[in-house]
């Protein structure tokens, strides 16, 4: 395979670390929020829960991220990176380098058979 593998593994683990970063940040703001539903009114309060599930909502997408990377990181020490989960053929290596964690191939992951 063509694939330079410690160049997929590097973009994995800059897309991890910035996702635990941002995760941190919305843990700090998840908390500002409860802090502050005490002091104020019905209608902001509203506001401020919404906001609080949006925080959650995008929270557990992160969360499902990091997943993707960390199998896909696993794939890579297991030497079974830009193999299909599916059908075990290779992905694309332009597909890989828009999202190094996709576990599936083109024709996998739009629902096509890869093969008929
Ligand atoms: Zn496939």
């Amino acid at each position: 395979m063509a694939l330079n593998i410690e160049d997929m593994r590097q973009e994995l683990e800059a897309r991890r670390e910035a996702l635990t970063g941002l995760s941190a940040l919305s843990a700090e703001s998840r908390g500002a929020v409860e802090l502050d539903q005490s002091r104020v009114g019905r209608l902001s309060r509203m506001d401020a829960m919404q906001q609080q599930e949006m925080a959650k909502a995008s929270e557990s997408q992160r969360a499902q991220q990091i997943v993707r990377i960390d199998a896909a990181l696993a794939r890579i020490r297991s030497d079974d990176f830009g193999f299909c989960l599916d059908c075990g053929e290779e992905i694309a290596e332009k597909r890989l380098s828009v999202d190094p964690a996709t576990p599936l191939c083109i024709d996998c992951a739009s629902g096509r058979p890869a093969h008929g």
